[in-house]
Parts: structure tokens; sequence; C-alpha cells
């Protein structure tokens, strides 16, 4: 099969519902990551930047952060790499804590933007696994960009699949969780090649968003503080 973009290449996935070879995927994806930032006035020239990388997405990681420094002229960016090892926390809530919150501490006094690696199928998963198991805490994660107690939070690869990537990447995410991986798994044997599918399923988690957020980690909370896993680890602490 053809390159639908160049006409020359062979094509070796699809991006954006398009049939494309190695070079126009890579195009493309760079494009989308300048379009965003450029249409949101989510950067400015330059602007220190924290960039997390967990454990399990360390390849989607490096390459965010080698895409937004070469971006464009907006978002080329001093990005400073906080990596994040989620090995203690058996499930995927725990991991996402661990790394929001050791995000918001080492932000802290700083006013760093944080940039995380969560591609589309990653949040979609989540979103799946947020509702088979009532644990919504962090399903603001399924946007562009989100602002929690000062601290803002911008998903750049919200709306890119592993399979849209795969010009530069190929990448099965384990994160540890036998739950979640195999909503992962279940995906990429039947989503595969529904491109549009990543474009709406953030839709159906608005439904779970909630109004108030952990000061430490941003989960949703019922009332103002600390939730469950801040407040137990802050008293455990001597
Ligand atoms: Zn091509
Ligand atoms: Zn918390």
């Amino acid at each position: 099969m053809e390159c639908e973009h160049c006409n020359k290449r062979e094509a070796i996935t699809v991006v954006g519902g398009r049939k494309v070879c190695e070079v126009c995927a890579r195009n493309e994806i760079l494009k989308r990551i300048r379009r965003d930032a450029v249409s949101t006035k989510t950067f400015t020239y330059k602007e220190k930047v924290l960039i997390t990388i967990p454990d399990f997405l360390k390849s989607e990681g490096n390459l965010l952060k080698a895409l937004l420094m070469k971006a464009c002229y907006s978002c080329k960016l001093d990005g400073e790499v906080l990596e994040v090892s989620t090995k203690d926390e058996s499930d995927i809530v725990g991991k996402l804590w661990k790394i929001l919150r050791t995000s918001m501490e080492t932000m802290k006094d700083r006013g760093r933007k944080v940039v995380l690696p969560f591609t589309a199928d990653f949040l979609m998963a989540y979103v799946i696994y947020s509702v088979s198991t009532k644990q919504k805490d962090y399903v603001w994660l399924l946007n562009y960009k989100q602002e929690i107690n000062g601290v803002v939070f911008i998903m750049p690869f919200f709306s890119t699949s592993q399979k849209e990537l795969s010009g530069y990447l190929t990448h099965e995410i384990a994160t540890g969780d036998s739950l979640f991986d195999s909503i992962l798994k279940w995906e990429e044997e039947n989503l595969g090649e529904n491109y549009e599918l990543f474009h709406v399923y953030w839709n159906s988690g608005k439904i779970l968003y909630g109004e108030k957020y952990c000061k430490l980690c941003g989960a949703y909370v019922t009332h103002d503080g600390l939730c469950q896993r801040c407040s137990l680890s802050t008293t455990s602490r001597p």
C-alpha cells in the first residue's frame, strides 16, 4: 500500500485516518504538536517546563521531549526531565498518584508547567478503568491542558494513539496493573485503526469530572483538603 500523502513510499501506519509512510507519519505528528501548542497559546518562547516521564512511558516521554524542543518557535522549550519510578505502587491509580504528586512537589514555588506523555490509548484505557472500578481520581487528565491549584498540566499526546506514533517508535505500554494492561491489550486488538474513537473518547470522560482537587496530587475530592492517599502518606511520615 502506497503512502496517501507523498505517493512515493510504502505506507506503514495510519495517522489522522490516512495511510502514511514513516516520513509522513513523523511529519504529521510534529505538525499536530505544533498546531495544538500554537492554537491553545500554551507556551512562550523557550519557556522552562517540567517533563515528567513515568517508568512505563519512557519512550513516549523521550519522544515528546524531542518533539517539543523543535516543534515551533513559540514552543521551543527548555525542558527539564523528571523521571518517576512507579514500581512501588501496584495499581494504576497509585501509579498516577505517585506521578502527579511528585510532579506537583517538584514544581512547588518554581512556576513551571508540567508536560505529561500520556497517549490516547493510555487515557482511553484509564476512562474504561475508572468506570469499571469507580475510581475517577484523575479523569481530568483527558485534556490537552488542565490547571490544578495553580499548576498547569499539559498532555500533548492526549489525542494521539500509539499506532499514530509508530513512525517514531513501536512500544507496547505495560504498567504492571493487570486489569489496566488487559484493557490496553483489548484496545490494541480491537480499536487499532479506529482513529475517530481516539478523538471522541474524552467526551465520555466528562461525566466523571469532579469539582475540587486534592492540594498535593490533584485527585478529585469531595471536601476541601487532601485525598485519602495523600492524607495517609502525610500522617505516616515521622
Ligand atoms: Zn509518505
Ligand atoms: Zn492527593
